[in-house]
């Protein structure tokens, strides 16, 4: 279904792109929240029932259109290479990542000469276990993981029961079917919830914005601009370069088509509940075939995290900064395993970065309680985190669809008018 369908009124309404919507919601939302301050809270319910419906549609979706997707591959063999392939990618870019907020928070010394005093205690957390992930990938139940929304799980399941399909051959077409109708179904009830778009950014972006002061925000403003710019240079150098260079892709189209993901991540600071989105774009916008999308978006909607493997580097060095210790070569070493396995951990829902975080203060000895110093302006740090976690997603899905042949060249390239 066109936008243009879609029951979201009037004639000039329906002319504006979506994406030109979307943005107008996004700065409305910060002036609301400038002008009205607290009493923005008004309207974060507009933003809460526009989450509420994307989150609706995880479940429903990605298992749907993952089954659609592996019974048209018909290739056990290439599941295996999209697998492995996305794994890599995923793997690769989290490290550098890291990298790069170490590098940044290296170079401009966020921490030096500040002065924040912190006492609350917080928990440790432990860095999940190898063999614990491997167990728990394979549900005893499928309704459960479906109705738990565990989307490893689910996924596990929905590549057994597609390849299955594909194996009883003609005995499997009227469930195939099915399915596939049902995808469809599932494909335009999210845009039917994306015309709604503009008014839920507005709704969390007046509340998050008008819940801020600069009396918050400034202290820690060094901080919060080296991850913003952190996070900005792995998307536009390192996330462009890898499509220029190995995809042969131009960057800037990726950069328009992944928009209404990046604002809606931007907005709600959970990379699992764009995930609807992000499988818009992907198909819609970017060209992505159903089967490489549906695959490698909810994996690495769950697994790939390189918004937050870069705060847990600019956080990390900006702790040892503020309390004055000097980090070693082997705990910057140390910083960059530990912060990818964290990443790798952390749930696509807000705020769960910061705890993640407490792994890797423990491994390098620094105190936990200090993390009650960034704490209150987590949000602002979640937004932009979230938003890189989700471009690396639609990054990785763009290469790996470009690699096995399942990228349509001519949606890429298009000009976007929706
Ligand atoms: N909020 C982030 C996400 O959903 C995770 C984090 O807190 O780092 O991707």
């Amino acid at each position: 279904m066109s936008d243009s369908q879609t029951p979201a009124g009037g004639s000039l309404w329906r002319r504006i792109p979506l994406w030109q919507k979307i943005l107008a919601g996004l700065a409305l939302g910060v002036l609301t929240g400038a002008l009205l301050g607290e009493d923005a809270s008004l309207f974060k319910p507009l933003g809460d029932i526009f989450i509420n419906a994307i989150k609706m549609l995880i479940v429903p979706l990605v298992f749907s259109t993952l089954v659609v997707g592996i019974t048209a591959m018909r290739d056990p063999q290439k599941m295996g290479r999209i697998g492995a392939r996305t794994i890599l990618l995923y793997l690769l870019t989290t490290a550098f990542a890291i990298a790069i907020g170490l590098l940044a928070s290296w170079v401009f010394q966020p921490g030096t000469g500040l002065d924040m005093s912190f006492d609350s205690a917080v928990e440790p957390k432990e860095a999940p276990g190898l063999t614990e992930i491997m167990v728990g990938l394979v549900p005893q139940n499928p309704i459960d993981a479906l109705a738990n929304g565990n989307i490893l799980q689910i996924i596990v399941f929905a590549i057994g029961l597609g390849i299955s399909l594909t194996l009883i051959g003609d005995k499997g077409e009227p469930v195939v079917r099915v399915f596939e109708s049902f995808a469809d179904a599932m494909v335009k009830l999210t845009n039917i919830v994306m015309a709604f778009a503009p008014i839920g950014v507005f709704g969390l972006i007046a509340h998050v914005a008008g819940s801020y002061g600069l009396e918050v925000l400034l202290p820690l403003a060094k901080v919060i601009g080296v991850a913003y710019l952190a996070s900005a240079l792995h998307v536009l150098v390192v996330y462009s370069g890898l499509l220029a260079l190995l995809g042969r892709l131009n960057p800037l189209r990726y950069l328009q088509g992944i928009l209404d993901a990046l604002v809606v991540a931007y907005s709600s600071a959970s990379s699992s509940g764009t995930l609807p989105v992000s499988l818009r774009c992907a198909r819609n916008n970017l060209g992505v075939s159903e089967g490489v999308s549906g695959f490698v978006l909810p994996v690495g909607a769950t697994i790939n995290m390189d918004g937050t493997a870069i705060y847990q580097g600019v956080v990390a060095v900006f702790i040892a900064q503020l309390i004055g210790v000097d980090l070693s070569l082997a705990d910057y070493g140390m910083i960059i395993v530990t912060g990818t396995l964290a990443s790798i951990g952390t749930a696509g829902v807000p705020g769960a970065g910061l705890v993640m975080l407490s792994i890797v203060m423990s491994q390098i000895g620094l105190p936990l309680e200090a993390i009650a110093v960034i704490a209150g302006i987590d949000r602002i740090l979640d937004m932009a985190r979230t938003s890189v976690n989700v471009a690396g997603d639609l990054m990785v899905t763009t290469l790996v669809g470009k690699s096995e042949g399942e990228l349509d060249e001519s949606v890429y390239n298009a000009r976007r008018t929706s």
